[in-house]
């Protein structure tokens, strides 16, 4: 998948922008607060319709503006695609390929598939489980459009759960829903559960070889899927997991009540790391709990290629100064194949290092 050109108008601090990119490296840099991160966020923005820092699309349209416009040109699946994004304050984002409407955002998916890796993942393998499991969410719902979808449901329906179970001292007729809703809660998080667990079987493949490489041959690493504990095989098919996880939640539901929250489901499935055998959230370094959170985001590019048969784009923000010259080496290395957009504020030690495309930004624009 490649990026060929991109169009930015009333985007962040982008007024208006318009310019081509390079099939393999480019590198976007630029003194703080000049647009590198933007210009990625826009990028991510067109594979899942969704920024990784955003919490609302209003954020992404420019001060003073009333709509955003994001265009790419794509070349993706042998073909060509031209991706677009009006945003619109007060109003519905619509999506664009090739001029048709899109109805889902998962069909964004389907053209258009990126790996942001931004310092917060450096906390990867040491923030709480919300942090691994929106890795999973992202991967999963990237390849599989009935993952997102499902997602969606097992939010929502978690959200109004967890209101029944807020109020139902004040009102006691809304226990009579809650048996629906664990029904269907579980029906969704069984088809959650499902996928991630074969998801995890993948990155088990892929993660571990890119580690012991990245490790320098010292770090062994092992990936484990934490689930509802009634569950002891979670690959199997979602029917097959509806009863543990109806089982569960009879077991909880007293707790449930009396801690009014909702504490039976998948929304509490964590992956678990370690290395050489000792848990990596624990007892793990800086510079290995960091060094194997980018294995993971390395291996997830891998599933990438190795279901659609294309790299996704890889989105390296303000990573690799945090890197030993080493561990820039490795990555710079292992990420030849794809297109990459790799941010940071020292040109030349790049330039050198990966003799790719540079683009200078300056407030908003290329110079
Ligand atoms: P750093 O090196 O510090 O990471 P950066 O080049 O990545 O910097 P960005 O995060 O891309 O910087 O851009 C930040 C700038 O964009 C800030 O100055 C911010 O005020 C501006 N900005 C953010 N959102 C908007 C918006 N909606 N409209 C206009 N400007 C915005
Ligand atoms: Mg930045």
């Amino acid at each position: 998948m490649i990026v060929r050109s991109m169009e930015l108008t009333g985007f962040r601090n982008y007024t208006s922008l318009k310019t081509g990119f390079a099939s393999g490296t480019n590198v976007i840099y630029g003194e703080n607060a000049q647009g590198k991160t933007n210009l990625l966020e826009a990028i991510g923005y067109l594979s899942s319709a969704h920024s990784h820092r955003a919490r609302y699309d209003r954020e992404l349209i420019q001060f003073n503006q009333d709509s955003a416009l994001l265009k790419a040109e794509l070349f993706s699946r042998n073909r060509t695609f031209l991706l677009e994004a009006k945003l619109i304050r007060g109003g519905r984002r619509q999506l664009f390929s090739n001029g048709v409407r899109l109805k889902t955002t998962a069909e964004l998916s389907g053209v258009l598939n990126t790996v942001l890796f931004c310092p917060e993942d450096l906390y990867l393998i040491r923030e709480g489980a919300a942090a691994r499991r929106r890795f999973l969410d992202d991967c999963i719902s990237q390849l599989r459009p009935r993952y997102a979808a499902a997602l969606g449901e097992y939010k929502r329906l978690y959200e109004h759960k967890t209101r029944i179970l807020r109020d139902w001292e004040e009102k006691k007729s809304l226990l009579d829903t809650l048996d629906e809703f664990n029904f269907r809660m579980a029906q969704t998080g069984a088809l959650l559960i499902h996928y991630r667990a074969h998801f995890i079987r993948r990155l088990r493949e892929t993660a571990p070889p890119v580690h012991w490489d990245f490790s320098g041959g010292r770090e062994h690493l092992e990936l484990s899927y934490q689930t509802v504990s009634t569950i002891p095989h979670p690959e199997a098919q979602p029917k097959e997991l509806l009863p543990l996880l109806l089982e569960h939640q009879a077991s909880h539901r007293r707790a449930e009540l009396e801690s009014r929250s909702c504490l039976s489901g998948p929304h509490k499935d964590d992956l678990a790391v370690s290395l050489n055998g000792i848990s990596a959230k624990t007892y793990g370094s800086q510079g290995q709990t960091r060094t194997a959170a980018l294995s993971l985001k390395l291996a997830s590019r891998e599933i990438f290629y190795q279901d659609t048969g294309e790299y996704p784009v890889l989105l390296l923000d303000d990573v690799l100064s945090e890197l030993d010259a080493r561990r820039q080496a490795f990555v710079l290395n292992r990420i030849s194949g794809g297109q990459v957009f790799i941010t940071c504020c020292e040109e030349e030690r790049l330039e050198q290092l990966t003799g790719g495309k540079t683009f200078h930004i300056q407030n908003g624009a290329l110079i």
